[in-house]
C-alpha cells in the first residue's frame, strides 16, 4: 500500500516536472463570451476612452493574448466552432440564423464522433451553462418551434445542465428568454408566434419601422431593410412576433438580467465543479445599454456598451469569488471582430469616425482581414497563468475543445473536435508554440489562410501580407513571393479538403 502511495507520488511529481502548467483541473471553467468585440474596442488593448477596469484586472491577474482567433467573422459560426472543436465550414448551414432556426449543434448522445465541449466538461465532472446568447437554433426542424411549449431539442439537449437564452441575436425576435426549454415570463393567453418571412408587414396591426416610426426610440430606427420589421421595447427588430408581451425583455435590462442569471448559477452550484459558457449580447446591435452607463465611456452608445459588459465581467467575477470558486479558469474573447455601424442609426459611425475598433489591424466583423477573426482575449488562472503576462502564439478558439478537455483530464473520443488542437500550455500562458496554422473562414468572399505571420487573402487577385512588418495588411507581397502565394493557397485547398 505504502510502495503503491510512493509509485503514486512519483507518477505525480514526473508529472508535474513535464506539465508544469496542469496538475489539477479547475474548480470553475468560464468562458465569457463577448458579441462584435474587436481587438482595439477596450482600454486593456489599448482603447484609453472605453475604460475597461474589470478587463484590466482580469489581465493583470492572468495573460492577455495578441494573436487569438475566433474560428470566423460571424456569430453562428464562430459559436459552432468553439462548443464543437470543428471548423464551421465542416457543416455547411452554420450561416447567421434566424431566430426559429434549427438547432445545429449535435444533440448528446448522437455518436461519439459528435461530443461537444458542453458534454466534455460533464464527463468532467463539472455542472454546465449557458448562459445569455445561443444563436445556434432549436429545435430539430422537423415542424415549427413552438414558443408556448417545451422547446426541444435545446441547449439542454447538447450538453448544458442549466440554460437561459435569448433564441438567437438581440436584433432578431422572438425577444423573449427561454430557460431550460421554456419562454420565461409567458402568459399563456397572449401566444408567441414568430415568422421570419420575407414580407415587410406580417400580420394586420403589425407595429414595424414602416407603420409607427413614432415608437422607436431615438437610437432603435433601422439603417437598413432587414432591421425594420416588428418594433419591440421602441426598436425595430429582424423578423416578425406577435404575442408574449409580458414575456418580451426590456433592452436595458438585457444585460442586467444575463448577469443575475449567471451569479444564481454561481450562488446555487456553489460546492460542485462548474462549466460556466456566458454569452454577452454586448456590443451586438441594438445597443441600449442601460442608462447607469450612458456618457460613461468617450465613445457614444457603443463604448457605453462595453463599459456595461466590463461591469457583467466584474460582476460573474465577484460571484465565483463570493461563491468561494478562487480556483477559476476564466477566459474572457470574443466571437469576431468588430463593426460600427449595424443596422441601427445609433450614432456609433459618427462616435467613431476617428477611432478604429480593430486597431492596430484592418477590417472587422464579417471580413478576413485581421480584424475580423484576430479578437481580444485575456485568461487567468490564480497559481497557474503567469499574472500580468501577454502572450504572442496563434490560438483558435476552435482550440478551446481539445485544450479545456486535456486540462479538465477528460478523453476526447475517436473523430471528436477534428479541427481542435491541444493546446492547453498555451492557453495558460506557459508556451507561445501556438498553431502552425488556421484557415479563417470569411462570412462571405474570399477565404483568409494564416501560416506562422504569413497571411493569404484568396481573392480573385491573391493578397499576401507578412504580419510581423505588416500588421495592417497594406504591403500586398503576391508578386514578390510567388512561391510563398502558391504554397498558402495549397496548403489553404488543403485544409478546407477541396
Ligand atoms: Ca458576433
Amino acid at each position: 500500500m505504502k510502495h503503491a502511495h510512493i509509485s503514486k507520488w512519483l507518477i505525480g511529481a514526473a508529472l508535474l516536472a513535464v506539465t508544469p502548467a496542469v496538475v489539477a483541473k479547475p474548480k470553475a471553467i468560464v468562458v465569457f463570451y463577448a458579441d462584435d468585440l474587436g481587438y482595439g474596442d477596450t482600454s486593456v488593448y489599448g482603447q484609453a476612452k472605453v475604460p475597461t477596469p474589470n478587463l484590466e484586472r482580469l489581465a493583470h491577474d492572468g495573460c492577455r493574448f495578441c494573436d487569438a482567433h475566433a474560428a470566423t467573422p460571424i456569430c453562428t459560426p464562430s459559436r459552432y466552432s468553439l462548443l464543437t472543436g470543428r471548423y464551421a465550414f465542416r457543416r455547411p448551414d452554420t450561416r447567421i440564423l434566424d431566430g426559429d432556426a434549427k438547432l445545429i449543434l449535435p444533440v448528446e448522445g448522437s455518436g461519439e464522433a459528435n461530443v461537444t465541449l458542453p458534454v466534455l466538461m460533464k464527463r468532467a465532472g463539472y455542472r454546465t451553462a449557458a448562459i445569455g446568447k445561443w444563436h445556434l437554433g432549436l429545435g430539430a426542424g422537423e415542424e415549427p418551434i413552438d414558443w408556448n411549449g417545451e422547446i426541444t431539442p435545446s441547449p439542454r439537449e447538447v450538453g448544458f445542465d442549466h440554460s437561459f437564452v435569448m433564441a438567437a441575436t438581440a436584433d432578431r425576435v422572438p425577444c423573449v428568454f427561454i430557460r431550460n426549454g421554456r419562454v420565461v415570463d409567458l402568459d399563456p393567453a397572449d401566444p408567441i408566434e414568430v415568422s421570419y418571412d420575407n414580407v415587410e408587414t406580417k400580420w394586420e396591426g403589425e407595429l414595424t419601422a414602416h407603420t409607427n416610426p413614432e415608437l422607436l426610440k431615438a437610437w432603435g430606427r433601422p439603417s437598413d431593410r432587414q432591421h425594420d420589421k416588428t418594433i419591440i421595447d421602441g426598436i425595430s427588430r429582424i423578423g416578425h412576433m406577435r404575442g408574449g408581451a409580458a414575456a418580451c425583455w426590456k433592452d436595458q435590462d438585457l444585460a442586467d438580467r444575463i448577469t443575475a442569471e449567471a451569479e444564481r448559477f454561481i450562488r446555487e452550484s456553489a460546492g460542485q465543479p462548474i462549466f460556466l459558457y456566458f454569452a454577452t449580447n454586448d456590443i451586438h446591435v441594438p445597443r441600449d445599454p442601460n442608462p447607469r452607463f450612458k456618457g460613461k465611456s468617450g465613445l457614444g452608445i457603443r463604448g457605453d456598451a462595453t463599459v456595461q459588459m466590463d461591469d457583467c465581467l466584474g460582476r460573474v467575477r465577484a460571484a465565483l469569488a463570493a461563491a468561494g470558486y478562487d480556483d477559476t479558469l476564466f477566459i474572457f474573447t470574443s466571437d469576431n471582430g468588430p463593426r460600427v455601424s449595424d443596422g441601427y442609426e445609433d450614432g456609433a459611425h459618427d462616435a467613431w469616425a476617428n477611432d478604429n475598433p480593430a486597431a492596430p489591424f484592418r477590417g472587422g466583423k464579417y471580413t478576413v482581414l485581421e480584424g475580423g477573426t484576430r479578437i481580444p482575449m485575456i485568461v487567468a488562472w490564480p497559481g497557474h497563468v503567469k499574472p500580468g503576462t501577454t502572450n504572442n502564439a496563434l490560438i483558435s478558439q476552435t482550440d478551446f475543445a481539445r485544450s479545456l478537455a486535456k486540462i479538465a483530464g477528460v478523453d476526447v473520443p475517436d473523430g471528436a473536435c477534428g479541427d481542435s488542437q491541444e493546446l492547453s500550455y498555451v492557453l495558460l500562458g506557459a508556451s507561445d508554440a501556438g498553431r502552425d496554422s488556421l484557415v479563417e473562414q470569411p462570412a462571405w468572399g474570399p477565404w483568409g489562410y494564416r501560416k506562422g505571420a504569413w497571411k493569404l487573402i484568396n481573392s480573385k487577385e491573391p493578397q499576401l501580407y507578412f504580419l510581423d512588418d505588416d500588421p495592417g495588411e497594406r504591403h500586398n507581397l503576391a508578386a514578390e513571393r510567388p512561391e510563398k502565394l502558391r504554397e498558402l493557397q495549397r496548403d489553404l485547398r488543403a485544409a478546407r479538403g477541396l
